[in-house]
């Protein structure tokens, strides 16, 4: 049976009050949550619903006056058949694009990023093409960094990846010949505001070798918005299937959906067996039962179909950024152990040598400074932290590169930017990895930092300054004085 509850409600209804509550502590209780997500999440950002958006629409519609499109035909992959059609749809997305850029992420971006810092994150998964979770720090499936080569084709890396984009990613083009990805750069934007699409750099490149020694020349393809369109096969849908079915092996005890009105056929199924799985875990016997926390929550203003009655355990009615807020402030009533731990680590930018105990490289683009450092010799126990765009979890070994590498590594070609771009995950060669445990030998203006007051939030990461290196102009230039981390320090 599903449980409404209305979320207005709770100021004059007491047992409303009391069942939101329990659902704050299986929250704050649970620990392997996995969150379902739709446009109903950006609403609060000043994103539309892109499919059905009167707004963007009218925009189309003053450039294209006399083009008849409907919403779905926006959206379609049988749009590319004609150029009229492929023109809107490039001048819709690039609008789109501008307003996401102008935006920032909301209240529930935020949230899921907490889930992740607090370690209760499985995963999340959303239809939204925004990109706002990479903004507050998690690292998306369509994300240059997720792919171990920068081909459309590629593989991704599941553990890292904690947000999957069923949809694609409106910040990334791919090449509708090659599938060669690469960020929307503000010269795709203009391309695309013209309705014209750019040509793909590989293909070109391809085509230039070749008469280069006198060959069949070949056809340069154009450059699309690497979002995923009704009728069309994701490009990453076997990483997907595998990274589902890794969770679902995972044994998820909560599952909770925001901001979708669950209509697409793939995203039903998904949450299908996200709550199949979540229910498998409830304790048969009575009296264990009533205690077991797992639960499946549908946040959202309108109902869901009658299909999820049995599915859906409870329906929150009412803003997704309104519930997360009342979770995260019950959360923190109920159990303030898990806020106690929380530690920042600051470091101003360029400041890289803290007495030589270990290294915060602030940010790649503080080039000057850092090239300065890597003339000095690495100490032996001295470690470079390259930036993450998840918060950086202190204790856990990390695999680091030398200073070296990141400063002097001039600006790639988008083709060649991925093997040295990535290394400092698990590529980077035995030798030079070490593992750094956060207190062991830290000097005492080094533990200053580590227990530096609470950081108010580290929503100023912009997670595109780090990955895409060769953005021309990224989507919020700002410059970057101070880079805050979030640690986690283990009690001990
Ligand atoms: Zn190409």
């Amino acid at each position: 049976m599903m449980i409404t509850l209305d979320f207005a409600a709770q100021k004059s209804d007491s047992s409303t009050r009391r069942a939101l509550s329990d659902l704050s502590l299986s929250v704050a209780k649970c620990k392997k949550i996995v969150v379902v997500t739709g446009a109903g999440i950006s609403c609060s950002s000043g994103i539309p619903d892109f499919r059905s958006s009167d707004g963007l629409y009218s925009l189309v519609k003053e450039k294209y006056p006399d083009v008849v499109l409907k919403g779905r035909d926006l959206f379609d992959a049988s749009l590319f058949r004609d150029p009229t059609s492929t023109a809107v749809f490039h001048t819709f997305i690039a609008q789109l694009k501008q307003s996401i850029d102008a935006a920032e992420p909301g209240p529930t971006h935020h949230f899921i990023q907490l889930l992740d810092t607090k370690k209760k994150l499985l995963r999340s998964y959303t239809q939204n093409i925004d990109g706002f979770e990479a903004r507050t720090g998690l690292l998306g499936s369509a994300s240059h960094d997720a792919q171990t080569n920068g081909k459309g084709k590629s593989k991704i890396r599941t553990k890292e990846v904690r947000n999957v984009q069923l949809h694609g990613d409106i910040h990334r083009v791919r090449c509708r010949s090659c599938s060669a990805e690469y960020p929307c750069t503000q010269h795709h934007l203009d391309s695309f505001l013209e309705g014209l699409a750019p040509e793909c750099p590989e293909c070109l490149e391809r085509a230039e070798a070749r008469i280069a020694r006198s060959a069949r020349t070949i056809k340069v393809g154009s450059l699309r918005p690497a979002i995923v369109l009704y009728d069309e096969p994701h490009p990453l849908g076997d990483d997907i299937a595998t990274i589902q079915s890794a969770d679902l092996s995972r044994k998820p005890d909560m599952l909770i959906i925001m901001g979708t009105s669950l209509k697409v056929h793939g995203l039903k199924k998904l949450v299908k067996e996200f709550a199949k799985t979540v229910h498998s875990l409830a304790p048969s016997s009575p009296a264990k039962a009533k205690k077991w926390v797992g639960k499946v929550v549908f946040v959202n203003r309108t109902p869901p179909g009658a299909e999820w009655a049995g599915i859906i355990d409870y329906h929150v009615a009412g803003e997704t950024d309104a519930w997360v807020e009342k979770v995260t402030e019950d959360w923190k009533k109920m159990r303030p152990v898990d806020w106690e731990v929380q530690q920042t680590l600051v470091a101003t930018d360029g400041d890289v040598s803290m007495n030589g105990t270990f290294k915060v490289v602030a940010s790649t683009k503080s080039k000057t400074k850092d090239t300065k450092d890597t003339k000095k010799k690495p100490r032996k126990d001295e470690e470079n932290v390259p930036p993450l765009p998840t918060p950086m979890v202190l204790g856990t070994p990390n695999v680091i590169l030398p200073l070296s590498k990141i400063a002097s590594t001039p600006p790639l070609s988008p083709s060649k930017r991925r093997q040295t771009n990535s290394h400092y995950t698990v590529e980077s060669s035995p030798s030079k990895r070490r593992t750094f445990s956060p207190m062991k030998g830290l000097e005492d203006s080094v533990r200053g930092l580590l227990f530096a007051p609470q950081a108010a939030g580290h929503d100023g990461d912009d997670p595109f300054d780090i990955a895409d290196l060769s953005m021309s102009s990224p989507p919020k230039a700002k410059p970057p004085p101070k880079t805050r981390r979030t640690a986690r320090v283990a009690p001990s």
